[in-house]
Order: structure tokens, then sequence, then C-alpha cells
């Protein structure tokens, strides 16, 4: 079981894990995730299909740590997906 945080609207949802939660693509070979050094608790889910891409931070990983600044923290993470040609499936309210 996972759930993502959507940075927008501060609400979490269940994500699917077998497909993309943007677009439903269940293609295995279309769907591929990376997360920073050392930084297990927060990863990103691309999409081959409509290449979006979610972030998505494992909240067991995290103690006291709010899931916004999480979010602000692994900003790098965003910009590496933006540098292979992914967008982000919602709008991110500090590069909006
Ligand atoms: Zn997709």
């Amino acid at each position: 079981m996972r759930y993502s945080l959507c940075s927008y609207c501060d609400c979490q949802w269940k994500i699917d894990r077998l497909s993309c939660s943007v677009c439903g693509s269940k293609e295995q070979g279309a769907l591929h995730y990376f997360s920073g050094e050392g930084e297990d608790a927060c990863r990103i889910d691309l999409c081959d299909t409509c290449h979006h891409y979610i972030k998505t931070i494992d909240y067991r990983s995290l103690e006291e740590s709010d899931p916004s600044l999480e979010d602000l923290a692994t900003l790098h993470l965003d910009v590496l997906a933006a540098q292979k040609g992914y967008r982000r499936a919602v709008p991110n309210p500090w590069t909006a």
C-alpha cells in the first residue's frame, strides 16, 4: 500500500502500484522510477506513456518531517525528472 501526496491541494490518495496514476497505463515497460541517493523515502515515478511523473513520499520512513518540507527538500529530483523530459502531474506551489 502506497500513498501519494498532492503538493498542490495537500490531499493524499492511494496509488495502484502497477499502473500510472495519471493516465492509467499498465504498460510495465513504460513505468520507471528513481530516487535520490540516500533518499529512499522519496521517489519519482515516471510514465513513458503520458510523460508525467509523480513524486511519492514514503511516510513510514519519515519521523517528524513535514511532507511539504520533504517535497521542498527533494526539489532536485523534480529538476532531474524535468531534464529527462517529464512533466509533474500536479502543479508545484514552489515552482509553478
Ligand atoms: Zn502515464
